[in-house]
């Protein structure tokens, strides 16, 4: 087995394969022939100086240019790069197949002690002493920096997909720009090296955004130099009047030099024409017009060529999926063959993996995507796009002070890069689900999530991390006071912050809890003696950090048999508990798990995530001394599906206790009003408490569509809501 290509010299030699030498490293000449075709190739040399002289660089390039797989490997080879490079994505889905495709590239291997290429994601870690190349989800690199606030352990930061604008990646910005700026000296002896990347180009913001904080130090250091020579001057008392003249000046006028601390880089993409049609009438069912144009390009267009379809989640793709795969079954033989394959971010690996396969012959691979192969994922082979125009956002309701996932229309930028995807290879066509008005009518560009979404996760991390003074952290931009007194509020009410602000042990927990602060505070509530129900809570968050457990039937005949499957898991308190008797049902099967999730119309792909975040989520709070070390080893521990009241309603408090906003009380008139903030909310028809009347309910979403509804319901006692409200 060979050593890695020259690019990677100092990389450990591959100790262990299962496949014959000769294959494997054919296998990395392809590639690496491969990699020499992508744009990004011909900068290479160019990226590697710029990062050599300068420890900031920012680079824009089309998605499908090579930036997420390249970069890293253009650095590892540099002299200053004598760590590990950390590579942040804002989706799980493209940390690990980047880090499975780079670790083919360099002929090494995932998961082994020795393997140069790893990933770190929620729940789900594969990294080790030899890693060199770590790709990792920016939720992750955050987790770190708690623990490594200086980040001692990389060379260089290579942050991917800026434009996202997730919450996370502007966080991480602000960390970096001040340990490249104001902390630099640090890490003296080995400064840290930032590359920022994205796929649409704000270099104007981006530049202005690293330039105002080296400004900043430099103001900071001329200050301090002024104050050192004014010193000087006044101990000598020398009636010199010219000694300070200089720098006063300096100090009142310095004109600041554009982009002396970053380099840039522009990375042309290739881009064959797309035809865009136009839906000529709105249409309101995305998933039949859909449906619809898949079918019509399958019949109109010769092969080769597949289909990306963005649709808004799970549930839509799910159910294109199944669509797509029925009317199949009805075409000609003299018909190519049509191999549907879903991409959402819950999707196993495996399953992921697919959808980079070669298509097999006579046949069209039709890829039904959530917005996450708008520009984390390549897939190769598109030349036919359908573009719904929507995609779910996660967007703060004022009116209802939490976050809520709404299908809102993208933006124009967004409609542009899903196009784009069609025309990496040849000549493609896209097919927009809406109307060249409505396209017109679209905003320009998204809005970040900074400014659209609640804040205290945010804000719980930096100040886990020592910046109390939070509205003055160097946001890419600032959130409203608004939003953040809301943010502050909601986490004085979960009981993480002291009445000066500062954040309480309690607070410090649920930092290091990968979750949602209000999903940490229902862990850290369950932990307590008095509660001491921390094992079913965690099969609870297991299941909600699922899209859903419960398979989304289509017809109403399969409705009514799985409403008859499904009731010996149905619990009355509501949404919760049924679903704790799921997982519980299904982690006691022994056999045939498959079975189990078959006979009660449970997805058996949501429920292998669910036992594995379960499973990661008790590892950690073994690790964070919530759970005794030696509990739960055996793995029929906590299967039993029949419980005491107290203990139901233990559960059941703990979660009010984390989502003390998320309640809402029966009124006189048969609907459900919100305490605080006495605003209407449905029960969503998918709840088992739906149609049922009870003094209150607790709710873990909120969903929006044609009117408020709360999912994930269960009902409480009045008097809890009020405890909880009140203390
Ligand atoms: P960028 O970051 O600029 O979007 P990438 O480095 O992610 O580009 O991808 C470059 C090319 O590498 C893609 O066009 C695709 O052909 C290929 N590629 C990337 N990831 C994978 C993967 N997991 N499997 C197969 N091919 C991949």
């Amino acid at each position: 087995f060979k050593n890695l290509s020259t690019l990677h010299s100092r990389n450990p030699p591959n100790k262990k394969s299962d496949k014959p030498p000769h294959k494997s490293s054919a296998k990395r000449d392809a590639l690496l022939h491969f990699r020499k075709t992508l744009p990004i190739w011909p900068h290479a040399q160019q990226i590697r100086k710029s990062l050599s002289t300068k420890d900031v660089l920012l680079l824009v390039g089309e998605t499908g240019s090579g930036k997420s797989t390249q970069i890293p490997q253009f650095l590892l080879s540099e002299s200053w790069c004598t760590k590990c490079i950390a590579v942040t994505q804002p989706r799980r889905v493209a940390a690990i197949s980047l880090a499975r495709r780079v670790a083919e590239e360099m002929g090494s291997q995932l998961g082994m002690p020795w393997s140069t290429v790893g990933y770190s994601v929620r729940f789900d870690h594969c990294a080790g002493p030899s890693t060199r190349i770590k790709y990792l989800t920016e939720g992750m690199l955050l987790q770190e920096m708690l623990r490594d606030p200086e980040l001692k352990q990389y060379s260089a930061v290579v942050v991917d997909e800026v434009h996202e604008r997730s919450v996370n990646v502007d966080m991480i910005m602000g960390f970096l720009r001040a340990l490249v700026t104001r902390d630099r000296g640090k890490r003296k002896a080995n400064p840290l090296k930032v590359a920022v990347m994205s796929a649409t180009a704000d270099m104007e913001g981006l530049t202005k955004f690293f330039d105002d904080g080296y400004a900043a130090l430099e103001k900071s250091e001329d200050d301090l130099e002024n104050v050192k020579s004014r010193m000087e001057d006044e101990t000598r008392t020398v009636s010199s009047s010219k000694a300070g003249q200089p720098q006063q000046q300096a100090d009142d006028n310095k004109p600041f030099e554009e982009s002396k601390h970053i380099s840039t880089c522009f990375i042309e993409g290739r881009q064959y024409p797309v035809k865009i049609v136009y839906l000529p009438e709105p249409t309101l069912d995305i998933v039949e017009a859909a449906l619809k144009s898949v079918f019509q390009i399958h019949y109109k267009e010769p092969l080769p060529g597949d289909i990306l379809v963005f649709l808004t989640g799970q549930e839509t793709v799910e159910s294109l999926e199944r669509l797509v795969n029925e009317f199949a079954l009805s075409m000609g033989p003299e018909i190519p063959k049509i191999l549907a394959l879903p991409l959402f971010a819950a999707l196993p690996q495996a399953s992921q993996q697919k959808i980079f396969q070669r298509t097999p012959p006579k046949t069209r691979k039709v890829i039904i995507s959530t917005n996450i192969a708008e520009t984390s994922v390549t897939v190769p082979g598109v030349r036919y796009v359908v573009d719904s125009g929507k995609a779910k956002i996660k967007q703060f309701s004022n009116r209802l002070g939490l976050d809520s996932l709404l299908v809102k229309p993208i933006s124009q930028s967004s409609a542009t890069q899903r196009k784009g995807r069609a025309g990496r290879e040849a000549a493609g066509q896209c097919y927009r689900l809406y109307t060249e008005t409505s396209y017109t009518e679209m905003q320009k560009a998204s809005t970040p999530e900074i400014l659209r979404c609640d804040l205290s996760s945010a804000i719980l991390t930096m100040k886990a991390r020592g910046i109390n003074d939070v509205v003055n952290f160097p946001f890419l931009d600032r959130p409203s006071m608004d939003a953040f007194a809301k943010a502050l509020l909601q986490l004085y009410q979960l009981g993480t912050l002291n009445d000066d602000g500062g954040i309480n042990e309690t607070g410090r927990q649920l930092a290091k809890l990968p979750l949602t602060p209000m999903l940490g505070r229902i862990i850290v509530e369950a932990a307590k003696p008095e509660r001491d129900c921390l094992v079913d809570v965690i099969d609870i968050i297991a299941a909600l950090s699922v899209e859903s457990i419960f398979l989304n039937l289509a017809t109403e005949e399969k409705k009514e048999r799985a409403e008859e499957a499904r009731k010996e898991l149905l619990r009355r308190e509501g949404d919760h508990l049924t679903m704790l008797a799921a997982v519980r049902g299904y982690a006691a099967e022994q056999s045939d798990r498959r079975a189990w999730a078959e006979k009660y119309f449970v997805s058996h792909r949501a429920m292998q995530n669910v036992m594995n975040i379960r499973k990661q989520l008790r590892a950690q709070c073994k690790q964070l001394s919530l759970l005794p070390s030696t509990s739960l080893d055996d793995p029929t521990t906590s299967t039993s599906t029949s419980m005491s009241e107290d203990h139901t309603n233990a559960i059941l408090q703990c979660i009010l206790r984390g989502f003390p906003v998320n309640s809402a009380r029966l009124m006189p008139d048969g609907s459900y009003k919100t305490l605080p903030g006495n605003q209407a909310v449905a029960i969503h028809p998918s709840s088992v408490l739906f149609g049922r009347k009870v003094e209150a309910i607790v709710f873990s979403e909120f969903v929006f569509t044609s009117k408020s509804y709360a999912r994930g319901v269960s009902a409480v006692r009045l008097g809890w809501v009020d405890e909880v409200l009140g203390g």
